[in-house]
């Protein structure tokens, strides 16, 4: 099996969910999960299906290195067929780049353009259509300078026969990140010539410490069609926040106990505009003490698929663990 085989048959391994009426009903939603060297995307799917996903995002390795095992075809193909019989589409599937990747800063050029290819190159042979990055932070040269950098790494790494679409996440605006408005999102995307490969993943924890104001999220999408297009937008991460809308910190919360509410991330999860794309919880896990600390993406996921808060989330995700675990 190569990725030449899996992109041709593509079609085996995506096929959305129907109601009666032939209408995509179900949300999709998922979370970040591991992807090990020893179980790969069997593992990670696995770990999707125990909280109730249809979709899931990881890293191929940890987010602070770049080290990567070999990839196993075998368990891939393993895994594509348990995609199926879940009716998980691989197409909603997504791998986030590591967050050591800094294209925005020129000193690292070499290491991102290799990095970033090589990364293409695994998740190519996965099958995946979507690599989430970071445009990273310029460190002191300034925006304008950083964005062409990104650019400069983009067009080196995006290739006339790259088959993987490159999602650009929006920023918090913490330190000197860029791609923290729209308009700087779209700049970056203008400078590239193979710009049909290049997407958005929009994070609403981000745009709100950036400066959005998600009670008003109808005006985001007007913004974000008029400024940068909705047919760029392939992802979503979901995140309540611990602090306020324009606070430019960038610090994650469990959905509904943070600054942007239930109310406001469900009108996201649920918007009509948003129907098709996938969903991803990158919330942080509850902590019992030091060493122990559970997901709370099952009981976030039922959460959301209920249309109700769970005011007794981080207990309920405890007992849960416990009793599991003992
Ligand atoms: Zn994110």
């Amino acid at each position: 099996m190569n990725n030449i085989y899996l992109y041709r048959n593509l079609d085996r391994f995506s096929f959305f969910l129907y109601n009666k009426d032939g209408d995509k009903m179900e949300i999709i939603i998922g979370s970040h999960v591991s992807f090990k060297s020893d179980d790969q995307l069997l593992g990670s799917l696995k770990e999707a299906l125990s909280y109730g996903a249809n979709t899931f995002m990881f890293y191929t390795g940890a987010p602070q290195n770049t080290k990567r095992c070999e990839l196993n075809d075998n368990m891939t193909l393993e895994a594509l067929k348990l995609m199926k019989e879940n009716s998980i589409d691989l197409r909603n599937i997504i791998v986030h780049a590591p967050y050591i990747v800094n294209p925005a800063n020129n000193a690292n050029r070499e290491f991102s353009i290799n990095f970033l290819r090589q990364e293409i190159d695994r998740v190519e042979r996965l099958g995946i259509t979507k690599i989430v990055l970071h445009p990273g932070s310029h460190v002191g040269i300034g925006s304008e300078q950083g964005i062409k950098n990104i650019i400069d790494v983009l067009n080196a790494t995006i290739l006339s026969d790259t088959k993987v679409d490159i999602c650009l996440e929006t920023m918090a605006g913490k330190g000197s990140e860029c791609g923290r408005t729209f308009e700087e999102i779209k700049k970056i995307i203008d400078g590239v010539v193979y710009k049909d490969k290049v997407k958005v993943c929009l994070d609403t924890c981000h745009i709100n410490d950036a400066g959005y104001d998600l009670n008003e999220f109808d005006r985001i999408i007007d913004d974000f069609d008029n400024i940068i297009g909705i047919d760029k937008l392939a992802c979503l991460h979901i995140n309540d926040s611990k602090n306020i809308m324009g606070s430019h910190k960038d610090r994650h919360e469990n959905i509904g106990f943070g600054q942007i509410g239930f109310n406001n991330l469900m009108k996201v999860l649920y918007h009509p505009k948003l129907k098709d794309i996938p969903k991803i919880l990158e919330t942080p896990y509850i902590a019992v003490d030091d060493k122990t600390k559970y997901p709370p993406y099952k009981f976030e996921i039922e959460m959301i698929r209920n249309k109700k808060i769970n005011d007794n989330l981080l207990e309920d995700v405890k007992k849960y663990y416990e009793k599991k675990d003992s």
